[in-house]
């Protein structure tokens, strides 16, 4: 996906943890086969180069460079790893922000990595972030308006669970928004995910920490998100197919 993703992409999946399956080489292996263009998201630094070592001959498999906000209380020292890393990285994630009870403490440090990182990003100008931003959207677009301008980063919201004002102050921003099936099981979500512009819209597993019947999924998964979003979109799976890979393609030459 640094360059565009040849033709024999099918489907999308912008934000899943290969690293964190047993079988991870094979799973590379089956995003080519199956013809899914995979962001390798990572959470710590350290996991960059055997990431990259993995993914080197594959065609549809790309990785992003992170620091997770869930291991910011570990790892803020790894942000000096992190920026000498920058510079080989067009992907980042994951990064962002996480305000839930479990992480609550750190939160001083989320934010203070976090605002390191848009800032280099801004400095180097036109990566692509996914960002985590669970029970913190707001505090999420602040940084971003504050730290990243549009014109020096992309940036698709992972997971988003925001209020329908915060995914307006998102769109008004250019961002994308990146869906999963767990995600559409919520009727209040699946209302959101409803009024999302068309063309602001790419599908992903967030494996493993998602599960199908007790299963972490696999990227191939995102079929079935594809489905179910034009369902709630009222549109055809196929239509929504082609505006999910044609999303990507517009992301990633940008
Ligand atoms: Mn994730």
């Amino acid at each position: 996906m640094s360059e565009p993703p040849s033709k024999r992409a099918r489907w999308v999946d912008f934000h899943c943890h290969l690293d964190l399956y047993s079988d991870h080489a094979e799973l590379i292996a089956e995003c080519d086969r199956e013809r899914v263009a995979t962001l390798a998201v990572t959470t710590t630094p350290k996991a960059w180069e055997r990431n990259r070592e993995l993914a080197t001959d594959a065609v549809l498999v790309r990785v992003a460079l992170g620091l997770h906000p869930q291991l910011v209380a570990e790892r803020a020292a790894e942000i000096g790893l992190f920026e000498s890393l920058l510079p080989d990285a067009r992907y980042v994630g994951e990064v962002g922000l996480d305000a839930s009870p479990r992480f609550y403490r750190s939160f001083d440090a989320q934010e203070h990595v976090f605002e390191r990182i848009l800032r280099m990003c801004a400095e180097q100008g036109n990566k692509i972030l996914t960002v985590h931003s669970v029970r913190a959207v707001s505090k999420v677009l602040q940084h971003l308006e504050r730290a990243l301008p549009t014109d020096r980063g992309h940036v698709v919201l992972h997971w988003f669970t925001g209020s329908a004002s915060e995914a307006r102050r998102a769109v008004d921003r250019g961002y994308y928004f990146s869906v999963n099936s767990e995600m559409l099981k919520s009727p209040k979500h699946r209302a959101l995910v409803e009024q999302l512009p068309a063309d602001r819209l790419l599908t992903e597993t967030d494996g493993p920490f998602v599960l199908s019947e007790g299963v972490p999924v696999r990227p191939l998964a995102v079929a079935e998100t594809v489905v179910e979003l034009a369902t709630v979109r009222g549109v055809s799976p196929h239509d929504m197919e082609a505006q999910i890979l044609a999303n990507l393609l517009t992301l990633v030459s940008q």
